[in-house]
């Protein structure tokens, strides 16, 4: 069996370590592994390489995807795919994991449907797949804009500013929400709040009137000129007001704990799918719920051993 890894798309930290993952458990399966560099435009182009396990080393904690990523809009033509399908099959492969975002997947949906089993596993910041509570890459980023708005706060407390702040996300909140809740700022903004001025103008004059010192308020991408909602806050109101916008930054870096630990277990479960003989399957994971337990239930629950000592072995 031959199983062939690629990453497409916006890159995300987590990729190598799922890439990682990929090519070591199809190894340690007895299986040959390939990699597909430049996501479909390499595939179409045949820039496919088999891997072997030393191929994937020191690369578990690296930002971006060693096997490089691209965008081929002609990949949505069928005559387009056959090709990318006969470069597959002249190198007798028939299983392809890609990991990407929705793009990715409807170019993996094709695929399969091309005579190729293919699973999709979800590789962007922007936690913008519906399949999945979380995408590999989601919570670096988080931890990247994370750490920004902490910075920003620093200054904009000393200086009593109101500092706006704009997060990525492509059309998700995700990043704005969860970095707004993380960072304990004002006001945030998205697809899902809506943009409403005079509402967010109201938002700002309400905390002037309770004594904040200061104030953050992030708004995700696409929504609004970050610049120009400063000037506003700063005509209406007492503040002085910033705008910043993070930007690629978001991107890059060390994928973080959660990062690995989930692109490791996707990767490993892509290659148990594709060795039971599956395609057409996008993995996907859950969940972050709260919920409560009877405290006497709680204290009577044994702690289980984790279930990642399976992976352990798969992975090196
Ligand atoms: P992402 O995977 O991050 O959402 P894109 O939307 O750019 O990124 O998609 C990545 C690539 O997937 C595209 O450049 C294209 O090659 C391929 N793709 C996107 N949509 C389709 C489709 N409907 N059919 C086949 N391939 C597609």
């Amino acid at each position: 069996m031959k199983i062939a890894v690629l990453t497409s798309g916006g890159d995300a930290p987590g990729m190598n370590a799922c890439v990682r993952a990929v090519v070591r458990s199809t190894i340690n399966n007895g299986f040959e592994a390939y990699g597909v560099f430049d996501g479909y435009k390499g595939l179409y182009e045949g820039k496919i390489k088999k891997l072997e396990r030393n191929d994937v080393g020191q690369i578990l904690n690296r930002g971006g995807t060693i096997l490089g990523s691209s965008r081929l809009e002609s990949f949505k033509e069928e005559a387009i795919r056959q090709v990318a399908v006969n470069n597959l099959k002249a190198l007798g492969i028939d299983n392809l994991v890609c990991i990407g975002g929705d793009g990715t997947y409807r170019g993996a949906m094709a695929l399969n449907k091309m005579g190729i089993n293919c699973i999709a596993i979800p590789g962007t910041i922007d936690n913008d797949i519906a399949s999945t509570e979380f995408t590999i890459g989601f919570f670096t980023a988080l931890d990247t804009a994370i750490d920004a708005i902490d910075k920003l706060r620093d200054t904009s407390f000393s200086h009593q500013r109101c500092t706006v702040v704009e997060v990525m996300g492509r059309n998700c909140g995700d990043l704005s929400i969860f970095s707004g809740i993380a960072t304990g700022a004002e006001i945030v903004i998205t697809k899902d709040t809506g943009y409403n001025e005079e509402d967010i103008l109201k938002q700002v004059k309400k905390a002037e009137s309770m004594g904040k010192r200061h104030l953050i308020v992030v708004v995700a991408e696409h929504i609004t000129d970050v610049a120009r909602l400063a000037q506003k806050i700063q005509d209406n109101s007492g503040y002085e007001a910033r705008a910043t916008v993070l930007g690629y930054i978001q991107r890059g870096g060390t994928p973080s704990s959660f990062d690995r630990i989930l692109a490791s277990k996707m990767g490993v479960h892509a290659v148990d799918l594709l060795k039971e003989g599956k395609g057409g399957y996008a993995v996907f994971t859950k969940s972050l719920d709260v919920g409560h337990i009877k405290l006497d239930e709680a204290l009577s629950i044994n702690i289980k051993p984790s279930d990642l000592y399976q992976y352990l072995h798969k992975l090196n």
